[in-house]
């Protein structure tokens, strides 16, 4: 089943997240199974639709199908494909757009949970860490539904008609001309509301839990990756979320990855980039000698091939680029100028004019000969 995420969605490739959503929500309406059913035709492609704006959607994801297609996303950490279509995300736009009016039909529609199963928290690695993978203790909390009200919220698990949309779970609102029916804020929908609420969870009707796990950071993560850690999310009955570990790597003092790649500053003496020289620097796991040629400049940057990080989902290792930042003295003594001069006089270079005048003088003489 080849097909393109732009075309399927009929989008342009540079198209922004605002185009995207909305194009993705011309064609989900246009092709859903509600509409048009046991069409196996139209089925697989509003399978297609949602395949393209779970990746169009995501500026991570994106960004790995446009570099190198769905291949690309296939290993990727965090698991790529969710398999089918997020459901959660689908009854957003629908019910943003129709009060809901999906929502019943849904499986796994959002009214039988109170929470997302999933998780998502920040994990912040120093740049060794992230580079060379680490193992890490991690604390998080995960809701599980309260087992002393049985999940209600309610005390007694007693309920009672939702005075604020008289149990219909809906409410309308108007906007500018338009009447648009929402979800009831005060029940979410339920239609019920609480008399006496459960003191255990506060008539939230879950409970949060402290806990912890160790996880392997693989080498080579970088900002934005994802580490999926299967079944350890919120609960509900017999079902557990996933919890997602999102990295953010610290910058390094002297170390500047882009990628796979690493950059750093090497200072180099002003007379070692005039006569040349072989340089001992340090690299990612030790050091290596940079060769530099007679006459190299400033801020010329020489590639160290495979001294980079290692990539946590290809395993090619980057490269090291080295650029260079000439120091001039800052002092000198009475001997330093005196062999500066000689040096200076060698070059044939006279003190009060420019080093190389490329016959400019000659030339503005000519203009007013
Ligand atoms: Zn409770
Ligand atoms: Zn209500």
């Amino acid at each position: 089943m080849e097909f393109d995420y732009y075309e399927i969605l009929e989008v342009s490739r540079d198209a922004n997240s605002d185009t995207i959503k909305k194009a993705y929500r011309k064609q989900a309406l246009r092709y859903h199974p509600d509409r048009n059913q046991g069409d196996k035709e139209t089925e697989e492609k509003f399978k297609q639709i949602n395949e393209a704006y779970e990746v169009l959607s995501n500026a991570e994801k994106r960004e790995i199908y446009d570099r190198y297609g769905k291949d690309g996303l296939k290993g990727m950490a965090g698991g790529g494909f969710s398999g089918g279509f997020d459901f959660d995300d689908l009854g957003d736009i629908f019910s943003s757009f129709f009060g809901g009016g999906f929502g019943s039909s849904q499986k796994g529609s959002k009214s039988r949970y109170k929470y997302a199963l999933d998780i998502e928290i920040g994990l912040t690695l120093e740049f060794n860490e992230a580079v060379f993978g680490c193992e890490k203790e991690i604390k998080y909390r995960y809701k599980t539904p309260c087992q002393s009200c049985n999940a209600t919220g309610s005390k007694d698990g007693k309920k009672q008609t939702c005075p604020k949309c008289g149990g219909s779970g809906k409410i309308g609102i108007q906007q500018g001309f338009m009447q648009f029916v929402q979800t009831c804020p005060e029940c979410s929908g339920t239609g019920e509301s609480i008399k006496d609420k459960c003191p255990e969870c506060s008539g939230n009707g879950f409970n949060e839990i402290s806990d912890s796990i160790k996880i392997n950071i693989p080498e080579g993560v970088d900002n934005a990756t994802r580490i999926r850690v299967s079944q350890k999310g919120n609960r509900y009955e017999d079902m557990s979320g996933d919890l997602y570990v999102r990295i953010v790597v610290k910058d390094d003092e002297h170390f500047l990855r882009n990628g796979d790649d690493v950059y750093i500053e090497i200072p180099v003496f002003f007379t070692q980039a005039a006569l040349g020289d072989s340089i001992k620097i340090p690299t990612l796991r030790g050091d290596t000698i940079l060769d530099l040629p007679v006459g190299a400049k400033d801020k010329q940057q020489f590639v160290i091939p495979k001294e980079g990080v290692k990539n946590a989902r290809t395993k090619q290792l980057g490269n090291l680029i080295v650029q260079i930042s000439i120091q001039m003295p800052k002092k000198l003594n009475d001997e330093q100028i005196e062999l500066l001069k000689k040096l200076q006089n060698s070059f044939s270079v006279k003190s009060g004019e420019m080093a190389t005048d490329k016959g400019i003088w000659d030339k503005i003489k000519s203009w007013f000969s």
